[in-house]
């Protein structure tokens, strides 16, 4: 029984872990953007919730590879 709700609670925990990590890997490594709250809108105007991603992207940025979102790999090559 115990080792039962230890493998229930590392299932748990595990599955919490990866929650986070998934949406940590989601977010600009320069200016911290990441989900967008917004609204999807159908062809009868109905609203519902829904969320935005960023547009991330691979890229190097001064010899540095990160994740960033396009509006800050535009702003960096233009400086
Ligand atoms: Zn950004």
């Amino acid at each position: 029984m115990v080792d039962f709700f230890i493998l229930m609670c590392y299932n748990v925990c595990r599955k919490t872990f990866k929650g986070d990590e998934k949406k940590m890997s989601r977010v600009c490594e320069i200016c911290g953007k990441g989900k967008m709250d917004g609204k999807t809108v159908s062809h009868a105007n109905n609203k519902a919730p829904r969320k935005y991603d960023v547009n991330l992207q691979t890229t190097e940025i001064d010899g540095k590879k990160v994740k960033a979102c396009t509006k800050c790999i535009k702003t960096a090559k233009k400086n």
